[in-house]
């Protein structure tokens, strides 16, 4: 987009280089970066209450004038007080702002501001605590209005980003709307240039809903089309057509030292139906945590192999692709499989089944007659990445058929926008015979029991995981780290055991030593960040210790508690959590019901986005879906039918194919 709308940040008023570098960090360096920066929640301060009429508790917005304003150090606490007494017609207030010299620099007695926050009553009386404030004027930015809330990195604040904005949302009429009218007005949009002031600074509640939609619906309608397109290609594109070898197939399963549930049969079915064509198969399949993927998959590699065509199975740790080599060595024996990373490139070129890391991208391996390619843990991988590995048949004219496997409950709603492209099939139960895992909303009064349990666990041999939200300290207040956790558990709690700590910021290297030595039960506890989500099997880990749950989706939280569980013995989920707050725990009680991941996303969908239900970490599509409610089915068919509109014309909206061509972009270098 060429317009003049977009300016450097650093042109900005207030923006100095310090700013500028912060602003960075949260990728923002234009305005149109910083227009499309959406606040992540809103509040409520439109409503200007009387002094007198103040309840305690409640998040509200006074305006008066300052009598007294003063900041001192309070020694005992280690920190600066700034103190001031606010009146209007009916009373006056006290405000305490903790560690806010400026403030008594900023206001002085006799200012007219408005104040918004909450009240508190406690020995300093009923007052404000931390209160936002401003300065009366005509427009108010930050009080007395719904106030944007911005998810915000060290060293900015609200304010700022606030005051940033203001800047430039009385420009949005330049941005130009790059959705046809015909679309607009067909499904009843906001123009983009409204509905970017009204995301930032919405005159009510309704308007804010309707920015939402319009700017959920560009969302929506950019995955779409990107979907529609890769289908359209692939269609174009031929594969190689393998067989149904079914006397051989059905001799194999019945073989198998279990059943297979009906679920693994269905698609298992569908897949093979699938790459009997000589179009490109593109396959989802999708199913809980130890619902039994891989056998699926195994299923039809070992079809293919009876025609004589290779299968690679490409996962996202070298842990797990040595997993999944011992596993299919004892399915199909030695002779027929292959493992591929970094460390074990030897491979005779008659082994039929070859499973790797993302080194089976990036070898330039031979291969006689590739017809399968099995994404495990798909979202761990870019698209890119995938598609490289598609790519890989060696013959310029053929495309492999593709099958990606998640664990990631994605409900069918969700995966229709989001992975529209591809074919999907749903492992809906779980094998016979497992054992529930435990799961406990643990009181803070009893952590110590908790680690009394714990001990005892261990002393009979079996493994936990402790998984917080955060690597280091940070200015999040309270919030566990990997880092402090760990020297806190092994110093106080559990100094007689062998504790390990994993985290992102190690190298893959030690990373893969840590799990290795955890699985060989050279470690007892494994304080760890959600690294630890991906699909290891250690079936002697059996409690799930994690903290501030509440920082988590439901649907990660599920797929941390799928880490333990995977023996016969009785597993343990233990929560724990700090807020207080009713919907809290409501959502954390909901994980302690419930055992089925797709209730539990799709729970969790309906009262937070999805880059919050499913985590940081879930690369493509999922993390560009900012403002789109998915629980608006409505809306999604609506984006699903302009997009098919749009598509077969792609080339008269020059505007559309921009947008389209970014979206790329961005989501292949991810
Ligand atoms: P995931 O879907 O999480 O990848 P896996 O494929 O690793 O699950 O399977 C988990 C465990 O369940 C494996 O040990 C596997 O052998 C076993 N399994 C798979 N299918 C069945 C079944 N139908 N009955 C009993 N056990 C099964
Ligand atoms: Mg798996």
């Amino acid at each position: 987009m060429n317009n003049t709308f977009i300016q450097p940040l650093a042109s900005l008023n207030r923006v100095g280089r310090m700013l500028d570098k912060r602003l960075r960090k949260l990728d923002l360096a234009t305005t149109l970066d910083l227009v499309f920066y959406f606040p992540h929640r809103y509040e409520d301060f439109s409503e200007i209450c009387d002094i007198e009429n103040l309840i305690p508790g409640q998040q509200t917005t006074v305006r008066g004038q300052i009598e007294l304003i003063k900041a001192r150090r309070s020694w005992k606490r280690r920190m600066t007080l700034t103190e001031a007494v606010i009146r209007d017609q009916t009373g006056s207030i006290k405000a305490i702002w903790f560690n806010q010299p400026f403030t008594a620099k900023v206001l002085k007695a006799g200012d007219e501001i408005f104040l918004s926050g909450k009240t508190v009553a406690n020995q300093y009386g009923c007052h404000f605590n931390n209160p936002i404030y401003e300065k009366v004027k005509i427009e108010t930015a930050h009080t007395a209005r719904i106030v944007p809330i911005y998810s915000l990195t060290e060293g900015i604040t609200q304010k700022q980003v606030s005051f940033l904005m203001s800047q430039i949302t009385p420009s949005t009429s330049l941005v130009i709307d790059w959705l046809p009218n015909d679309i607009i007005s067909q499904y009843k949009l906001l123009p983009l240039s409204k509905a970017l002031k009204q995301i930032h600074f919405p005159d009510s509640w309704a308007s804010l809903e309707q920015a939402k939609r319009r700017l959920g619906f560009d969302e929506l309608l950019t995955i779409i089309l990107y979907n529609l397109k890769n289908k359209r290609d692939l269609n174009e594109r031929q594969a190689i057509n393998v067989p149904f070898s079914e006397l051989k197939m059905r001799e194999f399963v019945q073989k198998l030292p279990f059943q297979l549930t009906v679920a693994q049969k269905k698609c298992a079915w569908q897949i093979i139906k699938d790459m009997a064509g000589i179009k490109p198969m593109n396959r989802l399949l999708e199913g809980d945590v130890g619902s039994g993927k891989t056998i699926v998959a195994a299923i039809a590699m070992y079809n293919a192999s009876l025609s004589g065509y290779e299968s690679l199975l490409m996962a996202p740790t070298e842990i797990l692709a040595t997993q999944h080599y011992e596993n299919l060595k004892k399915l199909f024996g030695a002779e027929n499989v292959a493992l591929v990373t970094r460390h074990h490139k030897k491979i005779s070129s008659d082994r039929k089944i070859i499973v790797g890391t993302h080194a089976l991208i990036q070898q330039k391996i031979k291969f006689n007659n590739l017809a399968l390619a099995v994404v495990d843990e798909q979202h761990r991988f870019g698209v890119a990445q995938r598609k490289a590995l598609q790519d890989k048949s060696g013959d310029p004219h053929t495309t492999l058929h593709l099958l990606s496997m998640t664990a990631t409950p994605i409900p069918r709603t969700l995966a229709l926008a989001v992975y529209g492209d591809l074919g999907l099939s749903i492992i809906n139960e779980m094998p016979k015979g497992r054992k529930k895992i435990i799961t406990r909303l643990v009181n803070e009064s009893k952590r110590a029991d908790a680690y009394n349990f714990i001990k005892k666990k261990i002393a009979s041999g079996e493994q936990v995981f402790v998984i917080c939200p955060l690597v280091n300290e940070s200015d999040k207040l309270g919030v566990k780290s990997v880092e402090q956790e760990y020297e806190r558990l092994k110093q106080e709690i559990f100094s007689e055991y062998k504790i390990a700590k994993l985290h992102g910021k190690l190298k893959p290297r030690d990373k893969e030593l840590i799990m290795e030595n955890f699985q060989n039960k050279k470690i007892d506890i494994l304080v760890a960040t959600s690294v630890v989500e991906v699909g290891v099997d250690i079936k002697n880990a059996t409690i799930m210790m994690i903290e501030d749950a509440d920082r988590f989706g439901l649907a990660q939280l599920h797929q941390f508690r799928g880490r333990v569980g995977r023996g016969d013995r009785q597993s343990y989920c233990l929560l724990f959590t700090s807020s207080k707050t009713a919907n809290t725990i409501k959502r954390l009680n909901a994980l302690v019901k419930s055992n089925d991941g797709f209730k539990l996303a799709e729970y969790d969908l309906n009262l937070r986005g999805p880059g919050d239900v499913y985590g940081k970490e879930q690369s493509g599509f999922i993390s560009t879906l900012k403002v789109a409610n998915l629980a608006d089915h409505k809306l999604i068919s609506s984006a699903k039918q302009a997009a098919e509109e749009i598509i077969d014309d792609i080339s008269k909206f020059p505007l559309v194919q921009i947008k389209l061509n970014n979206f790329i972009k961005t989501i292949h270098l991810e």
